[in-house]
């Protein structure tokens, strides 16, 4: 078992306060692999102090020394990749090929990608006699998710000390370990003193310690809809900025001129990446009447390819789901969905052949899902995927932006313009046309209740920018 007993303050390994603790749960078993502090109100208090401290000279330093040190931390990272990936497999049951390819991969490309951004983003701009500039915000309370716990917390951090900013991290209670790895090698790449700081906790304490604190300039928080919006609650009597990365219910639209099999094989690894614990996921399918059946067998025979097992292997493409909690909520809603009307297809609420221990549940195909019902309406986050159906383009609209989210989604046809007149009706943060490729510089966000701000590429830089008009 690993255990840890500091946090990271001021450029140091710190006792906790209080010296309580947390239990680290491997999914995939229900063992107890680690064990970090609970960090306190007083932790988070001297990690902000340290962070304000160091804000007057981390900000003054050049564009390029900030890309140096974002360089120096990307190569860390990537030598660190293997031990990252067990950690987090271990940690989060991520199957450990995803964990490689994804869960490491993709915070080594953000880095990169504003190392590149600090070369040519215009933080200076004449306008008129006007010279307008763009100036770091301050501290900055980082407070990030399970689910893809490296990748959260390099997305806050990359723009947030490009931009100049210094940041407290407030890492998941539920995945905590990763965060340790990262911050060992941002020591070892020698941030000054204060500028990144880590304190690992529930959020009902360290948490809500950090949205309130009057000494942060803005808060940064990916994860829930309800948390986010305590978040945002807090942080308001102090005006403190907020940004926030929430859920998704987003819609996989396949237009009935697509090609209906890579559609629906695209569809379902969205639906199961990550054992369906991605805000991005595409959980509702929706498909032309003409076509749906064909669908719907075609989605349930892929599933069998993602047969749940021990993530450390290579070949196992679907994990257990992060915690009891979460299983037997996921249950409660695929039977609600039956209750609602839906059919099974494929998987369903019995415990998976060879899965006694852990938190499994069987890749699960919902039929003739409502989509106003239960299922098709809430983030699920468990590989259930709901399978809807349209009987004309108007109708696929209304049924992708039936929701209180807008996250992401897709579009499939063989024209790419209809698809792009469709995506451009779709009120959601991004849409990707006929499996359009990730881009790390895209900004990335919601609509509606998926959230405020953008992160990722120039826009992600900029939600960590105060702007002043300078006249002469
Ligand atoms: P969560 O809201 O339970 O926790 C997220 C973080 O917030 C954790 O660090 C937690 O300790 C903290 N937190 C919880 N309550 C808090 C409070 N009252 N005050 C301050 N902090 C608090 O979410 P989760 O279960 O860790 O993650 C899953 C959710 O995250 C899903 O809804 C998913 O869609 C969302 N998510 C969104 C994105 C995105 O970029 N839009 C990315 C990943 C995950």
């Amino acid at each position: 078992m690993s255990v840890r007993t500091t946090i990271y303050v001021d450029g140091q390994w710190a006792s906790s306060v209080r010296g309580s603790v947390i239990d680290v749960e491997n999914p995939a078993t229900g063992e107890i692999i680690a064990r970090v502090p609970a960090g306190t109100s007083a932790d988070v208090d001297a990690a902000v102090t340290a962070a304000r401290r160091a804000f007057d000279s981390w900000s003054q330093t050049s564009y390029a020394e900030r890309a140096e040190m974002l360089k120096g931390l990307g190569a860390a990272l990537i030598a660190r990749s293997k031990d990252m990936a067990a950690t987090i497999t271990a940690e989060m049951g991520c199957p450990i090929t995803t964990s490689t390819r994804l869960q490491v991969s993709l915070p080594q490309m953000i880095l990169s990608s504003y190392v590149d951004i600090l070369e040519y983003f215009r933080f200076d701009e004449q306008v008129g006699n006007t010279l307008v500039t763009r100036e770091p915000v301050g501290v900055v309370g980082a407070i990030t998710p399970w689910n893809y716990p490296l990748h959260q917390i390099v997305c806050k951090l990359a723009p947030a000390l490009a931009a100049g900013c210094t940041v407290v991290v407030k890492s998941s209670e539920l995945a905590p370990t990763v965060a340790y790895e990262l911050f060992d090698a941002l020591h070892e790449v020698g941030f000054p003193a204060g500028v990144v700081n880590l304190v690992p906790g529930y959020g009902t304490e360290a948490g809500e310690a950090l949205a309130s604190h009057p000494g942060i300039d803005m808060v940064s928080f990916t994860g829930s809809r309800r948390a986010g919006v305590r978040v945002a609650e807090l942080a308001a009597p102090n005006v403190t900025r907020v940004t926030l990365e929430l859920g998704g219910k987003s819609a996989n639209v396949i237009l009935p001129d697509a090609d209906l099999g890579t559609a629906v094989k695209a569809g379902v690894a969205s639906a199961f990446l990550n054992g369906g614990q991605t805000c991005t996921a595409w959980t509702r399918m929706l498909v032309h009447a003409d076509v749906y059946d064909e669908a719907v067998e075609h989605a349930a025979a892929l599933s069998t390819r993602y047969a749940p097992g021990d993530p450390t292997q290579p070949d196992t493409r679907l994990g257990p789901l992060i915690s009891a909690t979460q299983r037997d909520r996921v249950r409660g809603l695929i039977r609600q969905a039956v209750d609602e009307g839906a059919r099974i297809a494929a998987g369903g609420t019995a415990v998976p052949d060879g899965c006694d221990a852990g938190y499994f549940i069987a890749p699960t195909v919902l039929a003739d899902v409502d989509p106003n019902s239960t299922v098709a309406q809430e983030e699920v986050f468990g590989p259930v995927l709901s399978v809807l159906r349209y009987t004309n383009e108007q109708q696929a609209l209304d049924i992708a932006n039936n929701s209180r989210y807008g996250l992401s989604g897709a579009v499939w046809s063989a024209d790419e313009a209809r698809a792009l007149k469709f995506a451009r009706r779709v009120r959601t943060g991004s849409v990707d046309i006929n499996g359009g490729r990730y881009n790390p510089v895209a900004p990335f966000g919601g609509y509606k209740q998926s959230g405020v701000g953008r992160e990722n590429g120039v826009e992600g830089l900029r939600e960590y920018l105060e702007i002043k008009a300078i006249q002469r």
